[in-house]
This record gives structure tokens, sequence and C-alpha cells, in this order.
């Protein structure tokens, strides 16, 4: 059918992360008339740059700005605390939308599967990183600071920002937006020694230079690598010919090797080649048992292989940061292997390689995984929408009753779904930032949905 401004393709996006929001932008960029409902099952908008961003990386969140600009136009709209499963359904989203795109990220994690991993004491990033992120289904998953050693497990940017952030002092958090829960308890932080660990070597860390050298310019942590664990396999070598970023992480971390320790109260210790065998502890974490790698090539890669030598670090908490995991929807084709939505180029698919979904597509961490910065979700749901538009012609059509954006609300209403709406998240936005204004911080967050609900007088 043909799209015009009083007959709009209506468009459900489920999910007002950044893959959600660059959907919603790309879908008002284009000639054809639209209009577009972004949910979300908390009260907030943003996803992952309010709750997975580093509150100390204030910079990367100005990105809502431009979210905040696409909530502007008029053919947009938010529905806050509206949880897809619970409060709507596939059928419920059928009725008022021509098309709908699953935008949900990946809010689980990957285990290690070693023994002792439930362990009080042993945690996933995505549990610790939501918990300073103030994101309020983590407000009450307090890690014990009170030890004097904590091992991370990975080597990935979430890595290095949950070690940056136990190695940084209150008082260098207390100009971010930091979860105040988590500025209390990282000022009463015993921490001393922090060990980042790496299953295989220097040249396959999957961290950015410029977030790795910031572990290099901390107040408070001198930063400790072995310079042995700089030496590089051949393959290793050949690829920082290949790989420019490698080879600057690589001379970053021989230039980290090569430091004396100044003695600051804080330690931060880089280490690679190195495997957890087991969670150690009678009740809770008492220590991580390591093992030693050799790196072998596994049909062009390089892969981890044990030694069977083994050290014990002597820590108090483990925070597996492994990579974050998509999570299944109701009545959502899942490709449980790779914990994603199955498609092609955005188009919802049955099965993996399965026959196409008509009218559902998908973009986002739960499209490709959990990869990337949080600019190339723009390219992402780009494509996806590119697939939407073409479908469009053919998609099946709402009900005219059904399609003006006002049932939709009275639908939710009709249903007691107390949904939180864009003014409602101004209001909230504002009481945020009047707050952060009067700490000098860039604002104070509501970590707890009832607050977020409550409205001012
Ligand atoms: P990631 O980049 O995929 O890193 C995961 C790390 O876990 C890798 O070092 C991986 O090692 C290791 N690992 C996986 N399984 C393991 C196991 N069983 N034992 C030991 N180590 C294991 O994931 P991420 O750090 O969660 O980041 C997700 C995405 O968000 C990335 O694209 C990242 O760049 C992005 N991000 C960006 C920023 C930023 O721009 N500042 C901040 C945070 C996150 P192998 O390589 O050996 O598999």
């Amino acid at each position: 059918m043909t799209y015009t401004s009083e007959r709009p393709l209506r468009v459900g996006i489920v999910g007002a992360g950044p893959a959600g929001f660059f959907a919603a932008d790309a879908l008002i960029k284009q000639d054809v008339p639209v209009s577009v409902d972004l949910f979300d099952r908390l009260p907030t908008p943003f996803g992952l740059v309010r709750y997975g961003v580093a509150p100390d990386h204030q910079k990367i969140k100005s990105v809502t700005k431009l979210y905040q600009k696409t909530l502007d136009d008029p053919r947009v709209r938010f529905f806050g605390h509206v949880s897809y499963g619970q409060d709507v359904s596939l059928g419920d989203l059928r009725r008022f939308y021509d098309a709908i795109i699953y935008t949900v990220g990946a809010p689980s994690d990957r285990p290690l599967g070693i023994p002792g991993e439930d362990l009080p004491g042993s945690m996933s990033a995505t549990e610790f990183v939501a918990w300073y992120n103030g994101h309020p289904d983590y407000a009450e998953k307090t890690p014990d600071l009170s030890v004097s050693s904590v091992a991370v497990v990975g080597m990935g940017n979430v890595a290095v920002d949950v070690t940056r952030i136990l190695a940084k002092t209150a008082d260098e958090l207390v100009q971010t937006d930091i979860a105040d829960h988590a500025l209390h308890a990282l000022r009463d932080s015993r921490v001393e020694d922090i060990y980042m660990l790496g299953r295989r070597g220097p040249a396959q860390g999957k961290f950015t230079t410029k977030e790795l050298r910031e572990l290099g310019e901390l107040a408070n942590a001198d930063v400790v690598v072995d310079p042995e664990d700089t030496e590089l396999d051949p393959m290793s070598e050949a690829s920082l010919a290949e790989d420019r970023m490698v080879a600057k992480n690589v001379e970053v971390l021989r230039e980290f090797s090569a430091r004396p320790q100044t003695g600051k109260p804080r330690r931060v210790h880089i280490k690679f080649l190195s495997s957890p065998v087991a969670v150690l502890g009678e009740g809770r974490v008492e220590g991580l048992e390591i093992e030693k790698n050799e790196l072998r090539d596994r049909n062009g890669a390089l892969a981890a292989v044990g030694t069977g030598e083994t050290e014990v670090l002597p820590v108090g908490l483990v925070l597996r940061s492994v990579g974050y995991r998509g999570v299944a929807l109701p009545e959502v084709p899942f490709d449980n292997k790779r914990s994603v939505i199955p498609n092609v180029l955005g188009r919802v698919t049955e099965s993996a390689g399965g026959e196409v979904v008509p009218g559902e597509y998908v973009a986002g961490w739960i499209k490709r995984g959990p990869t990337g910065v949080i600019g190339t979700n723009k390219a992402d749901a780009a494509e996806s929408v590119r697939a939407l538009l073409e479908d469009a012609p053919e998609l099946a059509r709402v009900a005219d009753a059904d399609v003006s954006p006002e049932a939709v609300e009275q639908f939710l209403h009709d249903k007691g779904v107390p949904f939180f709406p864009f003014d409602h998240w101004l209001e909230l936005d504002a009481r945020e930032l009047e707050a952060g204004r009067a700490q000098g911080r860039p604002r104070v967050k509501l970590t707890r949905v009832e607050e977020m609900l409550r409205r001012s007088p």
C-alpha cells in the first residue's frame, strides 16, 4: 500500500536504547510518511548509553542529545515502563503497527563455566556495570569492596571500564553521573590490587588503544605488566603489521611494562595467557585459580591452550567480563547458539537460515551479537530500516481503526499499564540535571522505578 501523512507507515520499536533510537532516526529521515513508537520496559530512555557506558566517559553519552532530538520530532513517541511480554504481547503490537523492530540489546552475560562461579563474591561485569550506573534492577547488587584484591576476567573494553572504575578514587568519580550508592561504596573501598586477566596474549586484547591508555593515567593506581607477557609468538608478531590498533595496543603495553612502580595506593595488573579454572572459597570467594596458557594456531587463529601450570590469585571478588548475551523474547524466534534473533539483513527469520517472518525486524546487539561501539548501531539500524522500507508496500495492513496514535494510548490505559510518556521523562531528566547542578555533577540519577514514576508536585 502507499503510505500518506493521514495513513503513515506505523512502526513499533521494542527497546529504546541506541539501536532503537538509530532505527527511529533512520525512519524519520527518509521520504515515506511514518509514525514511530518507541517502547522501553524502564521509564528512562537510552538503554546502554545510560546504563552501560562508563560514568567517567561522559563524552560518549553526549549522543543522547541526538536521541533527544529524535524524540522531539512529532512523528516519534516514547512509551516508557511498558514491558514487552508482560504489558504488551506480539499480538497487541501487531494490532497497532505495520512493522515491529526489536532492539532489546543483550541484557545478560556469558558464564565462564568453571567451578565456584556462583559463590558470593563472583559476579558478572554486566551486573557490576549496571550497579554503578544506577540500573534499577541492580541497585541492590552491592559488590563487597572490603576485599583487598579483585580479578576481572576478560580483555575487552568492558573489562577495562570495570578495572578503571575500581581503580579510581571516589573523588575522581564524584564529578560523574555514577549512581550515588556506587559512589558511597567506592568511597569505602579497600581494594588495592586489580588483576585484569586475558586468556590469550597482548596482541589478542579486544580493548581499543584509547581505553587501554587510560589504565596508565590513573591518579591512584600504578599499572603493572610483566615484560615477559609482552614477548610475542611469530603469528602475533606478524599481526602487528596487519592491524594498526593491535600494534598500538602492544606498544602501549610494552611501555607499561617498562614503567617503574611509583607506590600509588592501588595497582592494576594486566596479565595475559591466564585462564580462570576455578573460583575458590568456603561460602564466599577467597581466591581464583588460574592456568598458564600458550597460544596455538587453530585454522589461522590463535587459541589459548592450557599448559597445566596453575597459580592461585588471593582475590575476594571475581568479575567475569567475557561478553554480554542476548535473551529470547516471548513469541519471537531466537537462535540459541548465537543468542540473537535470527535475521537476514535485519529481517527476522523463523530460524537461522529459515523463512522471513513478515513485518518483524531486528537491530543492534540482539541482531548481530554484543560487538561494536554505540555508533556501530547506526549503520546496523539503517540496514534494518532499509529492509523494512523495501518491504513496506507489501506489509499486512493494520486495521484503520487501530492506526491512530491515540489507539495505542487508549489500549494501554484500558489495560491498566501505567506507561511513562515523553513529557514525564523530560520532567525526570530535568530533576536529575537540577540535582546534578547543585552538586557540580552532570546529573544525579534516580535508581528506583518507584522514584522515577513519582512526579514532582
Ligand atoms: P569483548 O570485546 O567481546 O571482550 C570479551 C573478552 O572476554 C575477550 O577478551 C575474550 O577473550 C574474553 N573471553 C571470552 N570468553 C572467555 C573465557 N571463557 N575465559 C576467559 N576470557 C574469555 O566484550 P566486552 O568487553 O563485553 O565488550 C562488548 C562490546 O562493547 C565491544 O565491542 C566493546 O568494544 C564495546 N564497548 C566499548 C566501550 C568503549 O568504546 N569505551 C566500552 C565498553 C564496551 P578472547 O578474545 O580470547 O575470546
